[in-house]
């Protein structure tokens, strides 16, 4: 397995924004990735692992640390016995439609969104009420110093949140899904694809929501809806005309306009509705916000 130095992760981020990472590999195997945390264990350099960098902003300075994308049988699902094992980088789109020729439902959810099955554990993504908490089995997670399934409790799974740290690789997620048929599922998907798509920007480069909704009548969008912030601009960075809790790359954003837009959200937020909006999504490199 080829390690890279100095990759940007702008290439690696859907927002399109990063520095370089020192280090970058792709592990394809589990014997790879043992390899790659041995590799930075001998050097004492931190290991963080990505999806599809669709919940990510990377420092503009770059990550000192060996970014892992997993790639190869660690990015592959396939439907089992009523399970669908994915590797921790395939891709939600490749599971949906494995679990859909299966007749497996209980994915539908997450028809739109853009991650793999690692970023939805970490994450504990989820919409239309549903999140990965209901659906994984269990997923096996590797460290330089060993390696194990985890149960969904040992996880701590809670509202977009888990317990995994850097260096905690999700390399196999094991769904737990339910006979459905085909045709269901595809009117399902179709439907909730029609609802995304009339409310959210689907063809802009984001990061997916800015914030977590607030225990509050309103959600953090119609906040700052509220805040006359649709359409606020910060260098390339925009609060979507769509949606006000995401943030597009209008043309060549940097992480750091982004984060300035947060940072103005937030304020806003908090001296319009007295409420500390928390961010939710996650950074990588030395980046630090004030909620
Ligand atoms: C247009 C759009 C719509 C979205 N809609 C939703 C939505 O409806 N609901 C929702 O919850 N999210 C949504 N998101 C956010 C995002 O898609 C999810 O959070 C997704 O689960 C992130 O997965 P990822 O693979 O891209 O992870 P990344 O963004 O690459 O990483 C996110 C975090 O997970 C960690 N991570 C990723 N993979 C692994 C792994 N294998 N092992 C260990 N750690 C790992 C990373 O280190 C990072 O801390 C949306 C994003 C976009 C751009």
């Amino acid at each position: 397995m080829k390690i890279d130095e100095h990759v940007p992760l702008s290439s690696h981020t859907t927002v399109g924004t990063g520095g370089p990472a020192l280090a970058f590999a792709r592990p394809a195997s589990l014997a790879e990735l043992e390899q790659a945390l041995a590799w930075a264990a001998e050097r004492g350099l931190a290991v963080a692992t990505i999806g599809l960098g669709s919940n990510l902003l990377a420092a503009d300075e770059g990550v000192a640390a060996l970014v892992l994308r997993l790639d190869g049988e660690l990015a592959a699902a396939e439907a089992r016995d009523g399970l669908l094992l994915a590797g921790g980088g395939a891709p939600n789109a490749v599971c949906l439609h494995r679990a859909r020729a299966a007749g497996l439902g209980g994915f539908e959810f997450a028809c739109a969104i853009p991650g793999t099955a690692g970023g939805g554990v970490w994450m504990n993504a989820g919409a239309y009420g549903s999140d990965w908490s209901e659906i994984v089995a269990r997923a096996f997670v590797v460290t330089a110093e060993g390696s194990g399934w985890l149960t969904p409790q040992e996880l701590g799974l809670s509202y977009r949140h888990s317990e995994l740290r850097h260096g905690q690789v999700v390399a196999l997620v094991e769904y737990r899904l339910a006979a459905r048929p085909e045709r269901e599922i595809k009117a399902i998907v179709a439907d909730l694809q029609a609802q995304r798509k009339a409310t959210q920007p689907t063809n802009k480069r984001t990061f997916g929501s800015v914030f977590k909704n607030p225990d509050h009548e309103l959600g953090a969008g119609a906040m700052l809806e509220a805040c006359g912030l649709k359409g606020h601009r910060i260098g390339g960075a925009l609060i979507s005309p769509r949606h006000a809790n995401f943030i597009e790359n209008a043309g060549g954003a940097t992480t750091a306009d982004c984060l300035a837009l947060i940072e103005e959200a937030r304020r806003c937020a908090g001296e319009r509705f007295g409420v500390d909006l928390r961010h939710e999504v996650e950074l990588l490199g030395p980046i630090v916000l004030t909620g």
